[in-house]
């Protein structure tokens, strides 16, 4: 070992020792062989809980297998708001009324736009940027060719991401609505989002947040910086498990003037009366379309239950820190070996994740994952390294960048 690979060591021992949020770490299941080293990719799914596994099977034989179908009146049909209230106030920053839990994040940002689109007379252009998530691009560009909108893309810079400046020099009197990640899913670059949204709004455009990179990482305030849209997933800082259903938030100015494409019997105004025409609900409910995954959503309201028992704002604080302990060993021990530092380096501009690029980082991934060190890999060959700041120790960051170091030096 190393004179500064001991140093390290002390660093990332000293700074488990001082963290205040240490011990929640014990609340999520590990492995018991010790197969996973170090767990680098929250940021795409989340750990379960110690406690889902008890309450899943709670649920199983309580609320679904002696309760059965009276479950749904008793409960269940109210879950997707009730969860969302949740949410909203140990998360979003929204009040009750605004939030839903329900299909995945692709459909309900396909609900949305077109909601928001249709609901602009007038307005036909959406702004969207080249480095957005594939699904937020391909669905801008389904549902412009399906309803004759016209595209304005931000091709922002790369290290920097969408600033206001971007969006001040693109939206105009044609702007029905924007649509920008909060968090870049790749560099982690953190959006300026209340002030993007007030420039936004300004000039009489809607502003849609996607929050999949930030909720459950970082305070949003969606009802203090006046956002009209927002949908987010629950599977990877919120641990909701895979495929966990995903959230909208929907102001409620727009709540009542808004509607959402695709009709169905549980966003009626009266589901059980079977009527013979669609009338949307008037509340948040109107977009909901079918029946909701009541059983898919249980994990959520435990990781929901946690952060409201720590606070986001300490969240926060705790994923600042493992960001500036992971950049400063990626510029100790990675940076001599030719790695490239790719995120915002000013905590105030980066969200939970660093990303680092080096040509053969495909390959790297592929053998730290079996090795039990488990960060991700997205082209052209950046590793990226999420850090869920309730699960991720700061021995885990410092063993991870040092497996990092030990593959890259074996393969020159
Ligand atoms: C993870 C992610 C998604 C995923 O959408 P799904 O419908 O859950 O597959 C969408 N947008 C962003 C920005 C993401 O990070």
């Amino acid at each position: 070992m190393s004179n500064s690979t001991e140093n390290a060591t002390l660093t990332s021992a000293r700074l488990d020792a001082a963290d205040p949020l240490a011990a929640y770490r014990d609340r999520f299941f590990e492995p018991a062989d010790g197969s996973v080293i170090s767990y680098l990719d929250g940021n795409s799914l989340g750990r379960p809980l110690r406690a889902t596994a008890a309450n899943l099977t709670a649920f199983v034989q309580g609320e679904w297998g002696s309760g059965l179908i009276r479950s749904w009146d008793e409960k269940w049909m109210d879950e997707p708001t009730v969860v969302g209230d949740l949410l909203g106030a140990t998360v979003l920053g929204a009040a009750p009324g605004q939030t839903i839990i329900g299909d995945s994040t692709s459909v309900l940002l396909y609900k949305l736009l077109r909601a928001g689109l249709d609901g602009q007379a007038g307005r036909d252009e959406i702004v969207i940027d080249r480095w957005n998530f594939p699904t937020d691009r391909f669905l801008v560009e389904g549902i412009a060719a399906e309803r004759g909108a016209k595209i304005v893309w931000i091709d922002p810079d790369a290290a920097t991401g969408v600033t206001p400046e971007d969006v001040a020099a693109v939206i105009g009197e044609r702007t029905a609505l924007v649509l920008l990640s909060h968090v870049a899913y790749r560099s982690g670059f953190l959006a300026d989002a209340p002030g993007i949204t007030k420039l936004v709004k300004d000039a009489g455009a809607l502003m849609m947040w996607d929050l999949c990179h930030s909720a459950g990482s970082i305070p949003t305030e969606l009802d203090a910086w006046g956002v009209d849209l927002a949908v987010g997933c629950s599977y990877k800082y919120l641990n909701g498990g895979p495929g966990a259903p995903a959230f909208a938030y929907i102001n409620s100015a727009l709540t009542g003037r808004l509607q959402q494409p695709i009709w169905g019997w549980m966003g009626a105004a009266n589901p059980f009366e079977m009527g013979a025409d669609y009338e949307p609900a008037a509340n948040v409910r109107r977009f909901i379309t079918g029946t909701p995954p009541i059983l898919a959503m249980q994990p959520l309201k435990d990781m929901l239950a946690l952060l409201a028992e720590v606070g986001i704002e300490a969240v926060r604080s705790k994923s600042v820190a493992l960001t500036e302990y992971t950049i400063a060993l990626v510029r100790e021990h990675l940076v001599p070996l030719g790695v490239e530092l790719s995120s915002p380096l000013d905590p105030a501009h980066r969200g939970s994740h660093v990303i680092i690029d080096h040509p053969r980082f495909a390959e790297v991934t592929a053998k730290l994952w079996e090795a039990g060190v488990i960060p991700d890999f997205r082209p052209p060959y950046g590793l990226r390294i999420g850090l869920s700041p309730l699960s991720t120790s700061f021995a885990e960051v410092e063993a991870g960048i040092l497996a990092i170091r030990g593959v890259l030096a074996s393969m020159s």
